[in-house]
């Protein structure tokens, strides 16, 4: 069996707590992997390297520090098949949808390359008499980071290419679902040039978690995941002074326009709905046909596309979406469909008893479709992170709008129309952070910056993108009056000792 541990002061390291869980191919439903579990003495241990570390990091001039990550770029880029391949091992999704996640990551390290001028600070001459006031931006100093199973490469480059090109130390907590693409990135960096000790994986859980939350020298803390565990991190770091940036989970509305380009709108659904068997923050789970008209059009165009979706595992390279991550997460998503029946919604595609043969214990659930879903349905409510989108009818505009203004999550929404007043009062006035206008995941690029609004987001600074300098920096603003110097009485004859 193979087992991981962690990834400490440059170096990979047996767990010695004794506690353990396991790592599947979820296509197989077979352990792949048995995860050590941290206890507080080996966060210690990294946070002891950490801080051995991280000064001379800091000193180091921000040019260097930018040629890690053109390096690590390169490395990325070298082993892009092979990671893609380990993480469709442990996740599920297919390769060329880790190819994605890998890619996502690396442009956030291509954007840090940049970090000599990202970092600078201000500076005003003669602010009063005789006066220059100037900022800098200081790292923090250590920084903690706590990822989700569904970007294992994307979500920890988004906050460790940050921290550690502002000059910080970083222990990266991964999802135990999938640790191993993680545990090859810290050992990419430090093949790139980074010095031991600055970047580090412990592997865990909730215990682990809570004691970085606790730790005196861990000065910043980022989290992504479920809005529960988001909203609980955020609470408990901002309780001992710490900054933190905590994203959650989404509800991503796609509103379609009677004047929309039904096939291109049916096409965005299907990629944005399934795939990755829709265990995406940024996955599309509700489509608004407004008025009934539109609604019978792309039903009529849906239908026969889901339908004809491969599900399979990643090693074939016709499937379109794989498995759910583990067990218990298709039993929960199996679960919300049986409540959504029960609510009265209507389940038009029902691939609940999806099979494979050779792969019956994977954790496979084929697509499914919910129409006349409402807005005070379970299903409706809650995220449910799986192949599974909901069509709620809306009469009009308005209620669209208002549809995905009032849920409470606002991670990310899509509108499909040819009207451009249409899209620009939308874009306006929706109470969601990121917003696609015939573009269904709007993911926006690195230089911009990648956050949602209400229970998706906890904190006021977003993931990469300009807001991550802020994030990972503090601000040192110096106000400095020299009172009149030698120059006064400088003397230019040659001293002469009396
Ligand atoms: P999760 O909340 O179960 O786990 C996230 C991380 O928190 C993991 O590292 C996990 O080990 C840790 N964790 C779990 N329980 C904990 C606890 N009780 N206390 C402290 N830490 C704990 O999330 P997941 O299932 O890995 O990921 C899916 C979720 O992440 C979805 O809700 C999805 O929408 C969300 N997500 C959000 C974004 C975003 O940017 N908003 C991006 C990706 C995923």
């Amino acid at each position: 069996m193979n087992e991981i541990g962690h990834f400490i002061d440059g170096e990979k390291v047996a767990g010695r707590s004794g506690r353990f869980s396991d790592v599947f191919n979820p296509a197989t439903g077979e352990v792949s992997s048995r995860l050590a579990l941290a206890s507080l003495d080996e966060l210690q241990r990294a946070v002891e390297a950490a801080r051995r570390a991280q000064p001379a990091w800091a000193a180091t001039n921000p040019q260097r520090r930018a040629r890690v990550f053109a390096r690590f770029v390169q490395l990325l880029n070298d082993h892009m098949q092979d990671l893609a391949e380990l993480m469709s091992f442990e996740h599920g999704k297919t390769v060329d949808d880790s190819k994605g996640d890998i890619q996502r990551g690396l442009e956030v390290c291509e954007f840090v390359t940049g970090i000599a001028h990202l970092q600078k600070g201000e500076f005003t001459e003669g602010a009063g008499p005789g006066i220059d006031i100037y900022s800098a931006r200081a790292p923090v100093g250590i920084g903690a980071g706590i990822t989700p199973f569904n970007f294992p490469a994307m979500i920890p480059m988004w906050m460790f290419a940050p921290a550690i090109a502002c000059g910080n130390a970083f222990i990266l907590k991964p999802s135990e679902r999938d640790p191993s693409v993680p545990m090859r990135l810290a050992e990419m960096m430090m093949e790139a040039g980074l010095p031991k000790g600055v970047l580090q994986v412990v592997n865990g859980d909730k215990e682990v978690v809570d004691a970085m939350i606790d730790h005196s020298d861990i000065a910043a803390i980022s989290f992504v995941g479920s809005t529960p565990i988001a909203a609980h991190v955020y609470a408990e770091a901002a309780s001992r002074g710490k900054r933190a940036q905590c994203f959650g989970g989404a509800k991503n509305h796609m509103i379609v326009m009677p004047d929309a380009d039904m096939d291109q709108a049916a096409n965005a659904l299907i990629g944005a709905g399934y795939g990755s068997a829709g265990e995406r923050c940024m996955a599309i789970s509700v489509a608004v046909p407004v008025g009934e008209g539109t609604a019978e059009a792309l039903l009529d165009k849906l239908v026969p596309k889901i339908e004809s979706l491969k599900v399979g595992p990643y090693t074939d390279a016709a499937s379109d979406f794989g498995p759910l991550v583990t067990r218990q997460a298709r039993e929960r998503v199996l679960g919300l469909i049986g409540k959504g029946i029960e609510e009265g919604a209507k389940l038009v595609v029902d691939g609940r008893a999806y099979r494979l043969q050779g792969y019956e214990d994977g954790f496979f659930v084929g697509p499914c479709l919910f129409d006349h879903v409402t807005p005070d349905m379970e299903i409706y409510r809650q995220e449910i992170f799986g192949p599974v989108l909901s069509v709620v009818r809306a009469s009009d505009y308005e209620r669209a709008l208002a549809l995905a203004s009032d849920h409470e999550y606002g991670n990310g929404v899509a509108i499909y129309t040819r009207d451009g007043d249409t899209a620009r009062d939308f874009a306006a006035r929706v109470e969601v952070g990121m917003v696609g206008i015939n573009v269904p995941i709007p993911v926006p690029l690195s230089y911009y910056t990648f956050g949602g609004w209400k229970r998706s987001a906890f904190g006021d600074l977003n993931q990469y993108g300009p807001d991550s300098i802020r994030f990972w920096t503090r601000t040192k603003t110096v106000t400095a009056r020299w009172p009149s110097g030698i120059k006064e009485g400088a003397v230019f004859s040659m001293p002469v000792m009396g």
